[in-house]
């Protein structure tokens, strides 16, 4: 796992705890043993200057958010930074909510190599906006 990806340095935001079937098929699909996730890149977030991110201070940290819950988490501005500055990046946390075309998303399978054959779900993979980073 590259560093950052998937993980969100700050408190999760409370409401997004729904771990219904319409949750799964907006986050990731489990339909073949490869597991693909679709993750939001929240570097595109600060890039594209979206209005719709937040900043907030959490404990003597400050973080940043999304208002509408595309992403389930706030980050720790400064570790996203950090990773920013690394090779790997931030990365990408999953997306808890239908995200926005302006959104940059992509679809990541976290065991490509297990695939068996063709993929049963191309819907899902070609789910992330075409404005992915
Ligand atoms: S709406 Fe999309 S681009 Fe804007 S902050 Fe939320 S996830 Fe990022
Ligand atoms: S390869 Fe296709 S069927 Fe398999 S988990 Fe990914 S989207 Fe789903």
């Amino acid at each position: 796992m590259a560093p950052g990806r998937g993980v969100g340095y700050g408190r999760p935001v409370s409401e997004h705890t729904d771990t219904s079937a319409a949750f799964a098929a907006v986050g990731g699909c489990r339909e073949c043993p490869v597991r693909c996730t679709r993750v939001v890149y929240p570097s595109h977030c600060v890039a594209s200057r979206c209005p719709s991110l937040y900043l907030a201070d959490r404990f003597g940290r400050r973080v940043m958010g999304c208002t509408h819950g595309v992403f389930g988490v706030e980050v720790d501005v400064e570790r996203f930074r950090e990773l920013q500055r690394s090779r790997a990046g931030f990365g990408g946390l999953r997306v808890w909510r239908e995200p926005f075309d302006h959104c940059g998303c992509g679809v990541e399978p976290a065991f490509e190599h297990r695939h068996p054959g063709e993929c049963v779900n191309p819907g899902f993979r070609a789910s992330a906006p075409l404005s992915a980073v």
